[in-house]
């Protein structure tokens, strides 16, 4: 039983997370200024004994206690991060020295959040975590992408010079239910439009690339890489069944029954053409690889948002 903060814990990851290791009888701190998370993702939380919310920016220093802390506060989706770019390079820098002061201070270990982002649009196929990427400095993922790479630096810098002991993990996109449903990432997209009956918006030839794992799989990779004692990171956990976008349209299609059409959208600028981890060394290490397909994993989230936006 550990004293545990996570940090953006309110959102679709977050709250799953948080969820674990309540049931594994841990205390957990979650703290979320609410940028991208939503409270009803945690309401059935918070008369849990051992849980505790904090509304909390992490761009400004906070003083609690802990023995471990998972940093997961930064907006995924490219929507949310591009919303407002410079409160995201924030959020992954001034955010993340005052995490890892905090860890600092109470000599916790931490296990920061990082993303397949850091490989940008890899030119290394599938991707492996020796692979230094490929990323434009200066364009409209940069903020997310660009400070993901100084939180990894900070990350090992504090570990070199104060002995903090952290853990990094690249997550691969990950789906699944409390995904916002506005967020504007693949999957929930899909899946609203098809449940609405609209076309479903697929960006460009469709033809680029994604490997999607189900949130259980990738939440259970998460405690495995911070209970284990041998290996600091950067390691993938994703999964590495890589599809299209048009196969996934197609998936949801099938699976909601929907009859909507496929048009075809303007392909954002700067859009990763394929993606797919190499999950060798999570492999080794944690023992992990997912389990649960594709066409469950969507079935499951599909049920999520008929309950939810549609019940
Ligand atoms: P999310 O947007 O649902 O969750 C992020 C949470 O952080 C939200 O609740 C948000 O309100 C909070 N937050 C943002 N800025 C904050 C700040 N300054 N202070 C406090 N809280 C803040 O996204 P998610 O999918 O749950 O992602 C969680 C983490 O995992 C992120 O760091 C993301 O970069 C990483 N990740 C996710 C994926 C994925 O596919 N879901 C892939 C790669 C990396
Ligand atoms: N910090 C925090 N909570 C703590 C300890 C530190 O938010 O419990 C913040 C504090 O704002 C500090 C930053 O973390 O500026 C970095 O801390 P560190 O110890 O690395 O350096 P300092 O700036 O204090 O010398
Ligand atoms: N995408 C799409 N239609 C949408 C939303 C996204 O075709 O409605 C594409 C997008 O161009 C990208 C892929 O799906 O190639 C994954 O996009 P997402 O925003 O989910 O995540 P990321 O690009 O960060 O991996």
């Amino acid at each position: 039983m550990a004293q545990i903060l996570v940090t953006g814990g309110a959102g679709f990851l977050g709250s799953h997370l948080c969820e674990r290791l309540l049931e594994r009888g841990d205390h957990v701190i979650c703290v979320d200024n609410y940028f991208s998370g939503r409270k009803e993702n945690i309401d059935h939380l918070r008369d849990h004994k051992r849980f505790e919310l904090i509304r909390h920016d992490i761009v400004h220093p906070l003083y609690v206690e802990a023995e471990q802390i998972y940093n997961l506060a930064c907006p995924a989706s490219p929507v949310a991060y591009q919303y407002n770019p410079i409160k995201t390079i924030k959020t992954s820098t001034v955010g993340m020295i005052n995490v890892l002061g905090l860890a600092r201070r109470c000599r916790a270990r931490i296990l920061h959040t990082s993303t397949s982002e850091v490989y940008g649009d890899p030119e290394v196929h599938p991707q492996k975590e020796d692979y230094w990427g490929h990323v434009n400095p200066l364009g409209p993922r940069s903020c997310y992408d660009e400070g993901k790479r100084v939180a990894e630096s900070l990350c090992m810098n504090y570990h070199l010079a104060h002995g903090i002991p952290i853990r990094i993990v690249r997550i691969f996109n990950t789906y699944g239910p409390r995904m916002d449903p506005n967020d504007g990432r693949v999957v929930s997209n899909f899946i609203m439009q098809a449940l609405r009956g609209e076309s479903l918006t697929v960006y460009g030839h469709g033809k680029q690339t994604r490997s999607f794992c189900y949130v259980d799989d990738l939440v259970e990779g998460l405690i495995r890489m911070m209970d284990q004692n041998v290996d600091l990171g950067p390691i993938n956990i994703g999964n590495p069944v890589e599809n299209t976008m048009l196969e996934l349209a197609e998936a949801v299609l099938e699976l909601t029954g929907s009859k909507s059409a496929v048009k075809h959208d303007p392909l954002p600028k700067d859009d990763p053409q394929q993606r797919r981890p190499d999950i060798t060394k999570a492999k080794a290490i944690l023992k992990w690889e997912p389990k649960v397909p594709l066409k469950e994993g969507l079935a499951k989230t599909i049920e999520y948002y008929r309950r939810t936006q549609f019940g």
